[in-house]
């Protein structure tokens, strides 16, 4: 019996701009069978983009200043909960001398200095920190502190049969501030599902947390309408940021134009998961992700246009971190 040797050898060779084709026979000369491999050439070098809108925002912009100023003089600084939902912002802060503190150990201290974050605050923060000698350094984004009035003032009108509405996460700490300017009695809906609670027998004032969907906000006004059968007045306050609302735009035709997007928010961050649904809405291939090191490799092979963009709490430098990582694996 004749032995089988398995000869490669080259007859053909064909070139696309992605590809090679090797074509071989599996004998000499008796081409049979032809066996044709590919591989990857990558002649066209992958481009990886930051949205031009991404980092923070204005308002977290000035706390994060505000902070390392203090930090700069060697000052301690507290901060009332975490300065920014963004874990390696935070941590680089710490490393500069930054102690987090939550409400609880808030209530135990006595004649230092408090930076209180964009998020702002009710009004039993400033005056715990009033009655125990301690110096607020005062983050609240002008945003909020302008929303926080307009509630208040919403709440002290003379109407015994006003309600004061706002389309919000309950336990996030910006509705928290906005709730205390109504001495805890604004009603918090962050679904629709949630209106049972409205009694339509008396008028609304809706209000929005900053970082809320604007679609969403106009999906749950227009419910409130409809509802409304007994033709209460019900007076709607657009008061989602501007920061986070014209990003959304932006970030619907950047992603459109990539062939991977890759989000990076904090795991916290309220805006980044908002943000990141209108990514994935607008391209499939969208991943979130918190650092660098969560990028999966498999995800941008074979992509030619890959984006980078965050929430309003992402810092730049971490854009660009993961932007150069994507471009190492790439
Ligand atoms: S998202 Fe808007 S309201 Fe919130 S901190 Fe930033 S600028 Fe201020």
């Amino acid at each position: 019996m004749s032995q089988r040797r398995w000869l490669h050898i080259q007859v053909g060779f064909q070139e696309t701009p992605n590809f090679q084709f090797l074509i071989s026979s599996p004998e000499a000369w008796k081409p049979s069978v032809v066996i044709i491999t590919m591989k990857k050439t990558d002649s066209k070098k992958m481009k990886v983009e930051i949205e031009g809108s991404s980092g923070f925002c204005f308002g977290v912009r000035n706390a994060v200043d505000k902070a390392e100023d203090i930090l700069r003089s060697g000052e301690k600084l507290y901060c009332l909960g975490d300065i920014v939902h963004n874990g390696q912002e935070i941590a680089r802060l710490e490393a500069l001398g930054l102690i987090t503190i939550d409400s609880q150990q808030f209530r135990n201290l006595k004649n230092c200095k408090v930076l209180l974050r964009a998020h702002g605050e009710p009004p039993s923060t400033y005056q715990y920190a009033r009655e125990n000698n301690i110096e607020l350094i005062d983050a609240t984004c002008p945003i909020v502190l302008n929303l926080q009035k307009k509630i208040k003032k919403s709440y002290q009108e003379p109407t015994s049969d006003k309600q004061v509405v706002i389309f919000g996460k309950s336990t996030h700490p910006e509705v928290i501030s906005l709730v205390g300017q109504t001495e805890n009695k604004a009603i918090v809906v962050e679904n629709i599902s949630d209106l049972t609670v409205i009694d339509f027998s008396k008028s609304i004032s809706l209000y929005a947390q900053t970082t809320m969907d604007t679609r969403k906000f106009k999906g749950l006004a227009d419910e409130l309408h409809l509802r409304n059968i007994n033709q209460k007045g019900i007076k709607v306050t657009q008061s989602i940021c501007g920061a986070v609302s014209g990003r959304e735009s932006k970030l619907i035709e950047f992603a459109k134009k990539k062939d991977v997007l890759i989000f990076v928010g904090g795991k916290k961050s309220s805006n980044g998961k908002m943000l990141f649904g209108i990514c994935l809405a607008a391209n499939k291939h969208s991943y979130y992700i918190s650092s660098a090191e969560e990028l999966n490799p498999a995800w941008i092979s074979n992509s030619e246009q890959v984006g980078v963009c965050g929430a309003t709490s992402t810092p730049i430098w971490l854009l660009e971190r993961v932007a150069k990582q994507i471009q190492q694996i790439g």
